[in-house]
């Protein structure tokens, strides 16, 4: 530990130095306009206050809970994978052939490490090295070509010192106070609205994904793909929305539990806006849920607890997987291949009256289980309380574990979670940056939250817009008084996030066409498969190779079939306008429904108007925090749906969408042409959303409303 504190000592005594120049820099901002910028942008102060000691810090409810538990858990303790060994050198000996390619692929996962060994210890001082050392050679190459990428980083908050070290790495030039002129790059620390005004280059936040990934939304969200694809989405636990579907949980609850008495499901509520485990709590019957707060009801979802998850050492772990969606038009996502795996710290139970209040044995929130007394800090990726994502996927892969199967079902997983979340982000899109007018292009690190069941589905807890870029942890140095101090592991992982999403967005890099991967492929040779070869060739070639990994569009032909809402969503933001709204007026829906010849004897307009003032209303009711009247998309897509099931009678609720696309498209397009041309810049809301659908049979009834009550608690007890 101590020759890592030496490199960081370095490291930050380097960065310092490079901030003073760019400090000195003539195209900073005026001293004026310096002074407004809060102190926690200056590197040096954020450091000062980061080393200061947090004293008498109040600690978690529960803590005296766990406190009386058993200690001894982490790495000390066999996993229920691994009954024999805790040692994976130990283990590599005995470990049969069958085993060796799931650990192959698992080598290939983890980039910069000496896989030849098989050890999966962290090589990171070595791979820093190399990268310096890389970087010594490369950095004058690259200076010669062109002028070093420009980034602001004066609003980047807690990932500041993970973004620096990346600037470094890459040569890039950094101006930690913004810039009068414009940069090529913004990074924010928590929205695009951080800095206002920008009208050039790259922010590295989408407009409304802070909105998008509240609990609330991102149900609603993934809930109308299930009403469209109820297979396709079945990795996301049933949920409720509160205090709106409280009845409907009540009953449905009760119904299940009269119609099978063996049944004893748990459901975990969490607060609407709430991160970091804050609020949540474990029920086992609708009448614990805490819905009011004072006078006010409670805004939230009430999510079945996934009741069997994989343990590892006897705990509950969960993943971290850091996701960059490079655009919305065209639909680019890359996938980090190094993840964090979040360990509670309280051996695993499955719940029960006693234990529902035990949350380091249920939730694997770090901020809840660095204050329990068990948390293990290590210097090792593949032991302590937070641990490299391929380390567990080594250890289950020795396990013979098809971890090349776990990783696809992954990949799937985020792509489907993206298409869901496109349609609503195009509208956020638009209504901040309109086509024709100037303003930045934006891209997005996501961080998603996956639980592995414990026969290996992934289920998604949660996905993060500001996921922590930290890279150092707090510790406690003596009773009560906590210092922060550089995690290894952190560091590992992130800043490669950083540094690659930096190399992707490059504006260089960016002008390159896109190509889509028309062979397909299946998600399962990600794993295999390295970096596409027009990524690498034009990427600094003495930087480690990318740790993200391209999935869409290289796997367009399994997925495009699902993006039916992205279509509906083109057709609502065509009649929605430019000017700056979210929501459409009843002239707007009238528009749509005469363009696309939806109105006929048995439909009038009258009807129209009623079918809007009543859909309208309804969703005005659930979403109370909206400050704009009129038709959201998640309503318009209901009246769609209403309109397809209306039109088409016969078929599933799929099919009834489909064909009334293809009405409304077909009647669209032809005005289209006797309209003038559109701009030819893509604009995120112009939809590149496949017309034709190349989707497999259409065989279901799915409308998730009328569907019978299954949790998978139930469905795992069978696997
Ligand atoms: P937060 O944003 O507050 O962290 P999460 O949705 O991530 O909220 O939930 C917190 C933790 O609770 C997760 O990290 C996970 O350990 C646990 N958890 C969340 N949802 C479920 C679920 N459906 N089943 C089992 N555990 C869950």
């Amino acid at each position: 530990m101590s020759d890592h504190y030496e490199r960081v000592k370095i490291e930050l005594q380097q960065m310092k130095a490079v901030e003073s120049e760019a400090a000195a820099d003539k195209e900073q901002l005026s001293p004026a306009s310096v002074t407004s910028v809060p102190a926690e942008v200056s590197f040096a102060a954020r450091r000062d206050l980061s080393r200061s000691s947090i004293n008498g810090r109040s600690r978690s409810k529960s803590r005296s809970k766990a406190d009386g538990h058993e200690r001894q858990v982490n790495g000390k303790q066999l996993s229920d994978l691994t009954p024999q060994k805790s040692d994976y050198s130990q283990e590599k000996g005995q470990s049969r052939l069958s085993n060796e390619q799931n650990i192959k692929g698992t080598l290939r996962l983890l980039k910069g490490k000496t896989a030849a060994n098989g050890h999966v210890e962290s090589c990171q001082r070595e791979k820093d090295l190399k990268c310096e050392h890389h970087g010594k050679e490369d950095g004058s190459k690259v200076a010669k070509k062109r002028r070093a990428v420009t980034v602001d980083t004066s609003k980047a908050k807690t990932s500041l010192e993970a973004l620096k070290m990346s600037i470094r790495q890459l040569k890039w030039k950094e101006f930690p106070m913004g810039r009068r002129t414009a940069c090529d790059i913004y990074w924010h620390g928590v929205s695009f609205h951080d800095n206002e005004n920008i009208v050039s280059g790259q922010v590295n936040k989408f407009p409304g994904m802070i909105e998008m990934l509240r609990k609330i939304n991102l149900s609603r969200a993934v809930r109308t793909m299930q009403e469209l694809f109820p297979e396709e989405y079945n990795f996301y636990p049933r949920s409720w929305i509160l205090p709106e579907e409280y009845q409907l949980f009540s009953t449905q609850i009760r119904l299940l539990k009269d119609n099978d008495s063996t049944l004893k499901p748990t459901f975990i509520v969490k607060p609407d806006s709430g991160s970091q485990g804050d609020g949540i709590y474990l029920i086992r019957d609708p009448a614990d849920l805490r819905v009011i707060s004072g006078s006010q009801i409670k805004q939230a979802v009430v999510q079945e607890y996934i009741q069997k998850p994989l343990l590892i050492d006897k705990l509950k772990f969960d993943i971290r997987l850091y996701v960059l969606v490079r655009s919305l038009e065209p639909l680019e996502i890359y996938i980090a291949k190094e993840g964090l795996s979040r360990f509670c710290t309280e051996p695993y139970q499955e719940p029960s009256q006693k234990n529902l209040s035990h949350v380091f044995m249920h939730l694997t929130n770090y901020s809840l289980n660095v204050h329990s007394g068990n948390f293990v800090h290590s210097d090792s990726c593949s032991t302590g309380s937070k641990r490299t994502f391929s380390s567990v996927l080594y250890r289950i892969a020795s396990k013979g574990v098809d971890i090349k199967k776990v990783w696809s079902d992954i990949i799937a997983l985020v792509i489907k979670t993206v298409i869901a979340l496109v349609p609503e982000l195009k509208v956020y899109y638009q209504a901040d940056i309109p086509p024709g007018k100037p303003g930045p292009t934006c891209f997005q690190i996501l961080g998603f939250d996956i639980l592995l069941m414990k026969n290996l589905k992934p289920v998604l807890l949660e996905v993060n817009a500001n996921p922590s870029m930290r890279i150092e942890h707090e510790q406690e140095v003596s009773p009560g008084v906590y210092e922060y101090v550089p995690s290894p592991v952190d560091e590992e992982v992130k800043v490669g996030v950083i540094r690659d999403t930096l190399r992707l967005m490059d504006p260089a890099q960016r002008n390159q066409h896109v190509t889509s991967n028309t062979e397909g492929g299946s998600p399962e040779d990600a794993i295999v498969v390295e970096t596409g070869s027009d990524e690498k060739e034009s990427l600094t070639d003495s930087l480690p190779s990318l740790c993200l990994k391209q999935v869409f569009p290289k796997y367009t032909k399994q997925f495009n079939y699902l993006r039916v809402v992205e279509r509906i969503a083109a057709i609502f933001l065509r009649f929605l306008g430019v000017k700056g709204t979210m929501r459409l007026g009843p002239t707007g829906f009238r528009t749509f429904i005469r363009n696309c010849k939806l109105s006929n004897s048995s439909f009038s307009m009258a009807s129209v108007d009623i079918l809007y003032i009543d859909i309208t209303r309804r969703w005005a009711g659930m979403l109370p925090d909206s400050r704009e009247a009129g038709m959201s998309l998640q309503a318009f897509i209901e009246a769609f749906f209403y309109l397809a099931a209306r039109r088409f009678k016969a078929v599933l609720l799929r099919e009834q969408v489909l064909l009334l696309l293809e009405v409304c498209e077909g009647a669209l397009e032809g005005q289209s042409h006797s309209e003038k041309p559109r701009p030819q810049r893509s604009h995120p809301t112009q939809s590149s959303a496949p017309n034709a659908f190349s989707s497999p049979a259409l065989t279901r009834r799915h409308h998730l409303r009328h569907q019978p009550l299954q949790l998978s608690a139930k469905a795992n007890t069978e696997n």
